[in-house]
This record gives structure tokens, C-alpha cells and sequence, in this order.
């Protein structure tokens, strides 16, 4: 059973007529509805909940923690992004959506300004694939179209990615790295782009398929701190010990 924890500030469907009409219940609940299935169970938590509905206990049961946040980053307190940053380095999945490339445990896991360039004038967006035999973007084939989508453009301020899955190609002329894959410690972390709150993003069976695939691609494998232990030599007797301090 994979545990699947699905994170949303769950600013914009509350306070935006459009977002509250698209996603009455949040897209929390939209992504969860999707992913929910026999073999996947997931949970979710929002800004509202007390520590964000994030303590250590709550990510060490869940396997992949999937972030949509905004308008309101700076609000996730640091001790959050701590955790999360931490319990990726150990081996958690983590998926980041469309404006969390802004989010505070985005930026701790990666380092830059994760800056890009943006517009929102209803731009249609193609995502072409760049690895057809790579697991996330199994059932895609070439491509997938979204008739709007915000536009985000190039330089986006990251790291080159461990993995370039998707590039979006949007009708005003911008492309952009819409579909990266990243290594941090034992954790491996999925960088997705559609999602924006004014349109119904969620429900394409295309991003759907997409964020299926990562959620059971991230899903760790190997699950430790990797400490720093000083070790000695392995005798000829085959003596190994670690000794901590
Ligand atoms: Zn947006």
C-alpha cells in the first residue's frame, strides 16, 4: 500500500469565485479523488491544519508527499520545511505542482531562486515527451495538449535536472522545463507544471496519468538517515564496527 499525503495551502478556492467553482473542495480533494485506489491510500492537509498537518510522525508513515501552494509560501514556518526537507534526504517521494516551484521547501531542497518568467492570458500548452521509456511518462505517448493553462517561461532558476521529462511549449511562444526529475539524498523529487487554480487542470486525464506515474516513481525504495559514523578499517578477521559520535 503506497501512502500518499497530498499538501495545499487551499488559499485560492476559498477566496477566487473561478478556483471555488472549478474546485469546490479543494485541489487537495481533487488530487486525491484521482489518485485514491486499491493499492494507493492518501491523505491530506492544508494551512489551515495545526503545523500544517506536517510532523514527523505524519511524514515518516507517508511514502510521497505531494505540495501545491502560491500566494501564501512564507507561511509554512521553517520547522515545516525542515521535516520535509529532511524526510526527503531519507528516501520520502515528493511532488511539487505548478506554483510550489515559489515554495519554501522547494527552494530548501534545490538550492535557487527556482525564479521563472510568467503570464496569465489563457495561453493552450502542448507538453512534449522527452523520454517515452521513462515510467512518468508511460500512456502519454508524443504529447498532451491543455487548451489554458498560465504560462510559465524559461530561464526557470534551477538546478539542470537529474531527468527533463516534459517540455511545455505554450501558444504565446514561450517554452518551458515542465516535467523534472531530481535526486536529494535517498529521496527523489518530481517537478510538475501544469495545475494553475483558475482552470480545470486537474480533472485532464493526461496530468492525471502523469502525476499517477510519479506518485509510484518517487515512492522510496531505500529509506534511512544516512548519518556520518566513524568506522574503522575491516580487518582480516572481517571485524566491522561502527562507532558513532
Ligand atoms: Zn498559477
Amino acid at each position: 500500500m503506497l501512502r500518499v499525503l497530498v499538501w495545499n495551502e487551499f488559499y485560492h478556492e476559498q477566496t477566487h469565485e473561478r478556483a471555488k467553482a472549478i474546485y469546490p473542495h479543494g485541489i487537495h480533494r481533487a488530487i486525491a479523488d484521482f489518485l485514491q485506489c486499491d493499492d494507493i491510500q492518501v491523505k491530506t492537509a492544508t494551512l489551515e491544519d495545526e503545523n500544517c498537518g506536517i510532523t514527523k510522525e505524519v511524514l515518516a508513515e507517508t511514502d510521497v508527499l505531494i505540495w501545491w501552494g502560491h500566494v501564501r509560501h512564507n507561511l509554512v514556518p521553517n520547522e515545516v520545511v525542515e521535516l520535509v526537507r529532511d524526510a526527503v534526504l531519507e528516501g520520502m517521494g515528493m511532488i511539487f505542482l505548478h506554483s510550489a516551484h515559489h515554495s519554501k521547501p522547494f527552494k530548501a531542497l534545490l538550492g535557487t531562486s527556482c525564479h521563472l518568467t510568467w503570464r496569465e492570458s489563457g495561453d493552450s500548452e502542448v507538453l512534449w515527451v522527452i523520454e517515452p521509456s521513462h515510467p512518468i511518462t508511460q500512456g502519454i505517448d508524443r504529447y498532451f495538449t491543455l487548451e489554458h493553462e498560465e504560462t510559465y517561461g524559461e530561464p526557470f532558476v534551477i538546478p539542470t535536472p537529474d531527468k527533463l521529462l516534459f517540455i511545455g511549449s505554450f501558444s504565446g511562444g514561450e517554452v518551458f522545463r515542465a516535467g523534472c526529475l531530481f535526486e536529494r539524498g535517498n529521496g527523489k523529487i518530481f517537478y510538475f507544471q501544469p495545475g494553475h487554480e483558475t482552470f480545470p487542470t486537474f480533472y485532464q486525464a493526461p496530468v492525471q496519468t502523469v502525476i499517477r506515474n510519479a506518485v509510484r516513481f518517487v515512492a522510496p525504495t531505500y529509506r534511512a538517515r544516512t548519518g556520518c559514523p566513524h568506522v574503522r578499517k575491516i580487518t582480516d578477521e572481517g571485524d566491522y564496527v561502527l562507532k558513532n559520535h
